[in-house]
């Protein structure tokens, strides 16, 4: 399967992104990991940007794709992929069209979650995040067993900066300046799905599930008719 995943942070992209792509066994890609490996590695691209997600921006275009190009390559990613935050610009979205079209591949869904501001506030000022594994706790609703130390792998948990109020109002600014007409793009294709990103995680799982056997991405199975 080869899915996209928008909606603004905060929406639970991340944690349904890691879900879905276990459940199709295809490979997560989350451009915002990808960076943050890059800015703890010390590198240049690193350094340029850091210093834009710290302040909730966006960086650079050319920047991403090339990453996307690159992560394309890895084998995880040539039995299918979800886009868990990537991409965040029409300028984003017709790269990413011009290079499946030149690997004669097809995206199959685009699964747009919304969120109501509270919510984003919420869970983004409460997040608590592994840099080593990627795994992502809440201090009241997912604490890990341990405080700040990680269930999965036992590396210290941090609040991520771009976590901070100020820092999240500006998020949802370029969110709806730069994102928010990604969903008329995907709508024009056909391929947009939206759902309900305030729901709890289970719940929208449900949800999710249901859609899927609804386009024929998985069987029905008895139990969850
Ligand atoms: P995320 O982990 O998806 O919330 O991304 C964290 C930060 O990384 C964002 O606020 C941006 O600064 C940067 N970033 C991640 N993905 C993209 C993208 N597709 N385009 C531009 N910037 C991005």
């Amino acid at each position: 399967m080869r899915i996209v995943m928008i909606g603004p942070p905060g929406a639970g992209k991340g944690t349904h992104a890691k879900i879905i792509s276990k459940q199709f066994s295809a490979a997560h890609i989350a451009t915002g990991d990808l960076l943050r490996i890059k800015v703890q590695d010390g590198s240049e691209i690193g350094k340029r940007a850091k210093a834009v997600m710290d302040k909730g921006e966006l960086v650079p275009d050319t920047m991403v794709i090339e990453m996307i190009k690159e992560r394309f390559h890895e084998s995880d990613a040539q039995k299918g992929f979800v886009l868990d935050g990537f991409p965040r610009t029409v300028e984003q979205a017709e790269a990413l069209d011009a290079l499946l079209k030149s690997l004669r591949l097809k995206l199959d869904g685009v699964i747009n979650m919304t969120v109501s501001e509270a919510v984003v506030i919420r869970r983004l000022s409460g997040r608590r995040v592994c840099l080593k594994c990627g795994a992502s706790y809440h201090i009241k609703n997912i604490p890990s067993k341990r405080e700040g130390i990680c269930d999965a792998c036992g590396s210290e948990l941090i609040q991520r900066k771009d976590d901070t109020p100020e820092t999240i109002l500006e998020r949802m600014r370029v969110y709806e300046s730069r994102t928010r007409p990604l969903i008329d793009y995907y709508t024009k294709t056909g391929l947009l799905q939206t759902v309900d990103g305030d729901l709890e995680v289970e719940p929208l799982q449900k949800v999710l599930q249901k859609l899927y056997e609804k386009l024929g991405w998985l069987k029905v199975s008895a139990s969850s008719k």
